[in-house]
């Protein structure tokens, strides 16, 4: 009797023991899908400062060297060229309008129309927080002024009496702005540090990231707003065309990786960034989960110096606002070539669905993503 009690202690200490452990284990687990919630939620409202390129300062002296005297008194010292003067006020041809301090690129002939004010008008702005508005009080009236993110220079101002359906008009100085007309397929090839003004012209960029395995970040990206195309692909290795076969053996020097066609006017590249740091760890060297390999390593391949500074200026805003418990150890490297994967492996997710990686690994990355960037996910 005493024995058989005491049995009876002992079994149902085991038992609670056992459910405490399934109760711990499952509030871990919602405990750390909660904190990556929150995480995700801290990269997308991230504010990444001078997204438009590299702040560029320079002494009034420098600009004057740099400006015609017409330039200068309007995008420095925020002068008005006379109405129906400018040169591109006419101007119908396609091709990508830019700063002309710096080459910064603010707007497409898409986003141009005729407005009878006498300025270029334009009813919107290439995204990616190139142009900065501020309040100006210099006449009776209240406008908003736009400058270039990236240099400061005075552009014009930006009214809410456009006719289409942005409602915006843009109203900007001719000496504010060169044009690439985008016919110019044979620009010369410059110094990534050159001024935006000598790029390819086109609004679709195209970017190559590593998350670990490719299925998962193909299917989110192929949910974002803007993108173009997603192609699930091999990068970064020395081995030519490689099989997927010979990449999971980790001696290619190949990572997993997708190739990114975006519309710059509809996304902007911190956006792509930032939702490439949520939809996987940037922090484990290697490893993405149970996937270990250099395949696996979480990098970002640059085609030019934007695409660089952003990615920089967003892996040390990770760093400063601490979103991370470990450091980020996501490589940026220019990138060289691309192999696209085997056909089995485009649009994985997608064709897959039921199965169960699908359903276990890739679809709450979806769920998460799909939470965390509402406004930027693409209406099927
Ligand atoms: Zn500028």
């Amino acid at each position: 009797m005493q024995l058989n009690s005491v049995f009876m202690t002992h079994s149902m200490n085991w038992q609670w023991s056992l459910l405490a452990l399934v109760f711990v284990s499952l509030a871990l687990f919602s405990c750390a899908q909660g904190a990556k919630q929150k995480q995700a939620e801290k990269i997308a409202s991230l504010s990444v400062d001078g997204n438009a390129g590299p702040v560029i300062e320079k002494t009034d002296a420098e600009w004057k060297k740099a400006l015609t005297p017409e330039q200068y008194y309007v995008l420095r010292e925020k002068g008005t060229e006379r109405p129906f003067t400018g040169k591109l006020l006419m101007n119908k041809a396609k091709g990508v309008y830019t700063c002309a301090a710096c080459g910064n690129e603010l707007f497409t002939d898409e986003m141009k129309f005729d407005s009878e004010c006498g300025w270029p008008s334009f009813d919107r702005e290439i995204a990616g927080g190139k142009i900065k508005t501020r309040q100006d009080y210099s006449v009776d009236m209240s406008r908003t002024e736009i400058t270039c993110a990236r240099c400061g220079g005075h552009l014009g101002h930006v009214f809410s009496d456009g006719p289409t359906e942005t409602g915006l008009r843009y109203c900007v100085n001719s000496l504010s702005l060169e044009f690439a007309p985008a016919s110019a397929s044979t620009t010369p090839v410059v110094a990534v540090n050159m001024p935006a003004v000598a790029e390819p012209v086109s609004a679709i960029d195209t970017l190559t990231v590593g998350g670990g395995c490719f299925w998962c970040v193909e299917a989110v990206y192929q949910r974002l707003d803007g993108v173009v195309s997603v192609t699930s692909g091999y990068s970064g290795g020395s081995v030519k065309d490689p099989s997927y076969e010979q990449v999971c053996t980790g001696r290619t020097g190949h990572a997993e990786v997708v190739q990114i066609a975006y519309d710059k006017t509809k996304v902007s590249l911190t956006e792509i960034l930032k939702v490439f740091f949520t939809v996987h760890d940037p922090t484990t060297l290697n490893r993405q989960g149970a996937d270990v390999g250099t395949q696996y390593r979480s990098v970002i391949f640059y085609r030019n110096a934007d695409q660089e500074q952003t990615a920089r200026r967003i892996i040390k805003a990770l760093a400063d606002e601490k979103v991370y418990d470990s450091p980020v150890v996501t490589q940026v490297v220019p990138f060289k070539v691309f192999y696209g994967a085997e056909d089995y492996h485009q649009n994985y997710y997608n064709l897959n669905k039921r199965q169960p990686y699908c359903a276990m690994v890739i679809q709450p990355k979806i769920e998460k993503f799909e939470k965390v960037f509402a406004h930027k996910v693409k209406k099927q």
